[in-house]
């Protein structure tokens, strides 16, 4: 029970800690999430002014452009005019229009436009192909001019009266940008911060990889950024295509732009913190489960001791020395058992007195020793040949043994008695006897009713062994129960 008690306890203890540590490693989760959410808010605010930005200068570029006095000035001030102050930032790449044919017709970075042509570019092909006035986000792609390093371009159809291609307004930023702002966040040693068109095209990432292996890459085949486009907005968790490592991916779309931040936490990151905690809270419960069964253990083995100590003790007090036999209080107390025992199943109760004849004699022949000797072995012998589990031989003092037979009549009573008596002559003769050793047994019975007193069965067992000694001894004699009113009347 005691094990069993601890054992339960424990399983609790370590059902209630799982729960919680299940609890808390949701919290963990919600709270990368919504770390996660507001870097992706904070980018994604940056960014749309930033496009909002570039839109503007494009709008003002083509309204501008669209004027019919702007071609008669002068260059520096149509520069001034097509292109405003907003183009200069660091970062910002030039701010270009170009004519059907994707020659530069204006350029801010130069009174007199390049010599270049940018039909060659995706985005200049998408505006002349679809016929869309919207904004084209196209890149990246290494600029031909100036810093030479990778940029994204911003474009607008320019509008005509009859629909007619007539070229872009188009304005780059380089990715530096992006590298610039990503590198302010604090988002753990293995996440990442992306940014990806919507065309699944990877435009920047933080920490970079060395050699920008993924930048320019398209993931627009990677089931992952597939249910990115899907889901627009949220989080989810899976194994990145990159690197094979579990990842918790939080994105959303920058404003209504072609771009998409996506913010990869990596588990390690996710789960540092809880991580610790959980091995030192599995840890500590452990040690407190295993001391929680050892000391059970412990107890319980304690108890176990002490119960067999007091058994036996207990069968010491009831046990005679000499022969192991029950002794006369163990006696006592059976007879009272069997006597309530009998007055409830109303069958008779049989008591044997057995006395070893002549054993006097018997001690002065072969000493005290010898006598105890002989006595063991009648012990023995009785202890044998009676084997019904409810039955009991005890030694009632000297040389003289008790016999309690429950439910036994007379005959049986008679029967078992004489069994007795013949076994224990059968005994082999001590030492240089001639005679083997015998007893003489009185029996009685009876069926105990409430007024009864078990000590007049004694009484009676008494009378019937002096008869058996007067009989001539080595003999079985009976005598009934006298109830004490007969016995007055007798
Ligand atoms: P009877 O046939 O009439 O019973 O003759 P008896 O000699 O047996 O007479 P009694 O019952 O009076 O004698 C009992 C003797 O048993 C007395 C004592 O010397 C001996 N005796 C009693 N208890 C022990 C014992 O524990 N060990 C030994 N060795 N002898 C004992
Ligand atoms: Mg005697
Ligand atoms: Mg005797």
């Amino acid at each position: 029970m005691l094990m069993l008690g601890s054992t339960l306890a424990v399983a609790a203890i370590l059902a209630i800690v799982t729960s919680l540590l299940f609890r808390e490693l949701g919290t963990a989760n919600e709270a990368a999430v919504r770390s996660a959410n507001n870097v992706v808010q904070l980018i994604d605010a940056d960014v749309q002014r930033n496009a909002e930005l570039y839109d503007t200068s494009l709008q003002g570029l083509i309204t501008a452009w669209r004027r019919p006095d702007v071609m008669t000035i002068s260059p520096e001030l149509r520069q001034l005019v097509l292109f405003d102050r907003a183009t200069a930032a660091p970062f910002k790449g030039d701010v270009v229009l170009l004519d059907e044919t994707g020659r530069i017709v204006a350029d801010s970075t130069s009174l007199t436009p390049r010599l270049d042509n940018f039909s060659d570019r995706p985005g200049f092909q998408k505006h002349r192909d679809s016929g869309s006035l919207a904004l084209v986000v196209d890149g990246p792609f290494l600029s031909r001019w100036g810093f030479k390093d990778l940029c994204i371009s911003f474009s607008r159809r320019l509008p005509s009266d009859n629909g007619q291609f007539v070229g872009i307004a188009s304005a780059s930023m380089r990715l530096s940008y992006f590298d610039q702002l990503f590198r302010t966040l604090d988002i753990g040693p293995t996440s990442t911060v992306n940014l990806l068109s919507a065309d699944g095209v990877m435009l920047a990432r933080q920490p970079d990889d060395n050699n920008r292996t993924f930048i320019g890459q398209n993931f627009s085949m990677r089931p992952n950024f597939k249910r990115i486009l899907r889901e627009v907005n949220g989080s989810f968790a899976a194994v990145s295509e990159l690197d094979g490592a579990q990842r918790l991916y939080t994105f959303s779309r920058v404003g209504d732009l072609p771009l998409i931040v996506v913010v990869a936490q990596s588990r390690d990151d996710v789960y540092a913190v809880w991580k610790r905690n959980a091995l030192l809270v599995a840890g500590a419960t452990g040690l407190l489960c295993i001391g929680i069964l050892w000391l059970s253990w412990l107890l319980g083995r304690q108890l176990r001791l002490r119960q067999n100590a007091e058994r036996e003790l207990a069968a010491l007090a009831s046990t005679d020395g000499l022969t192991g036999l029950a002794n006369r209080r163990r006696l006592d107390q059976v007879l009272k058992q069997e006597w309530a025992r009998g007055m409830r199943s109303g069958r008779p109760l049989a008591l044997l007195m057995i006395d070893v004849d002549h054993f006097k004699a018997f001690n002065d022949r072969h000493g005290h020793h010898g006598g105890d000797v002989a006595l063991r072995s009648v012990a023995q012998t009785l202890a044998a040949s009676i084997r019904r589990p409810g039955d009991l031989a005890a030694r009632y003092g000297g040389e003289e043994f008790m016999v309690v037979l429950p439910e036994t009549d007379k005959a049986g009573a008679c029967v078992i008695a004489d069994k007795l008596r013949l076994a224990i002559e059968a005994l082999p003769a001590f030492a240089d006897d001639t005679a083997p050793i015998t007893v003489s047994i009185g029996v009685t019975t009876h069926l105990p009713v409430s007024h009864d007193v078990p000590e007049l069965l004694f009484q009676a067992a008494d009378r019937a062994l002096y008869r058996a000694k007067k009989n001539g001894r080595n003999r079985v004699e009976f005598e009934p129960y006298v109830a004490p009113s007969t016995e007055l009347q007798a």
